[in-house]
């Protein structure tokens, strides 16, 4: 261990807790409104966002508000541009090396690229839901009470099945809290990962194709799980099923190939009455 190591640990602490707390202001002064009052606000915004993989631009000059306590559904032929936006949105694309990010992106008006901004701090308010459910190699209590844990927080009972009830799975599982979660089903395990990332209390949830891996019950129950969290959520979700993006979002944002974001509407005038053609074609199925 090098003698200056301590020292530059000390500095980066105090950088992180800086980050936090610059984060931690203003998700204060956001869910200290009335929840009435904060619907219709806008908590995400992208303005000019560019993403190149490399030489490859993945997303160009994107425009795009994500507004409280909304389901807002990302959708798009495949290769353009959706999960990258949701990835920027709790900074995943850090962790690729060619990826470059330029425009901003604000959380709660703070830019989440600023210098001092820590990405582990900002993805304490922004958790995130993958296709394929993956649970840890732990007991279902476990498996929730994680993020707690890692962030230092108590866990007690009642925090683990407020959670695993928000996520609609107590009652096929509380007799089974301290067995393996990969005994579950898939939309169970699915369901868990909903409430493990749900127990830390985020602001915001990303949510890609978290449904595709699964058969249509368990489909259908993740998909009215995801509507009544949008009741205490902003809940953003990349699907590539049309219906089901016309079923449980209250906004659509439509990407087409290039990275480019086309039209942004209340989801029923996407696709009662988009206004780009390009649109109406993809929606009808003429492409994609
Ligand atoms: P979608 O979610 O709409 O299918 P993606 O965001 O996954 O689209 O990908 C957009 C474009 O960026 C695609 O051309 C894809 O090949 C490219 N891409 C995505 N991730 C990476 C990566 N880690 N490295 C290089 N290129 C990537």
């Amino acid at each position: 261990m090098s003698e200056s190591e301590p020292e530059e640990q000390i500095e980066s602490t105090n950088e992180q807790n800086e980050s936090a707390s610059l984060i931690d202001m203003h998700v204060t002064t956001a869910t200290g409104t009335d929840a009435s009052q904060a619907r219709g606000q806008s908590v995400v915004e992208a303005r000019d966002l560019d993403v190149h993989y490399g030489d490859e631009q993945a997303l160009k000059s994107v425009q795009l508000d994500i507004y409280e306590q909304e389901v807002t559904a990302i959708i798009g032929p495949s290769g353009c541009g959706k999960s990258t936006f949701l990835r920027c949105i709790n900074r995943m694309n850090d962790l690729v090396e060619s990826a470059s990010i330029d425009g901003k992106l604000r959380f709660r008006g703070t830019d989440m690229y600023g210098d001092k901004i820590d990405p582990v701090a900002l993805r304490r308010h922004i958790g995130m839901v993958f296709q394929h459910p993956n649970p840890f190699p732990k007991s279902i209590y476990d498996n929730v009470a994680y993020g707690l844990r890692v962030q230092g927080r108590t866990v007690t009972d009642e925090i683990v099945a407020d959670a695993l009830k928000r996520a609609a799975l107590w009652d096929e599982v509380n007799d089974q809290l301290h067995t393996s979660a990969l005994n579950l089903s898939g939309g169970q395990q699915q369901r868990l990962c909903i409430a493990r990332a749900i127990a830390v209390d985020p602001d915001v949830l990303l949510m890609d194709e978290p449904a595709s891996a699964l058969d249509p019950i368990a489909t259908s129950k993740i998909e009215d799980l995801i509507k009544e969290l949008a009741s205490e959520y902003t809940v953003i979700i990349v699907t590539h099923n049309m219906q089901q993006a016309a079923r449980i979002s209250d906004r659509t944002a439509v990407f087409l190939t290039g990275g480019e974001l086309v039209e942004v509407d209340d989801t029923a005038t996407i696709f009662n009455d988009p206004n780009d053609q390009r649109v109406e074609d993809y929606i009808t199925g003429k492409f994609g």
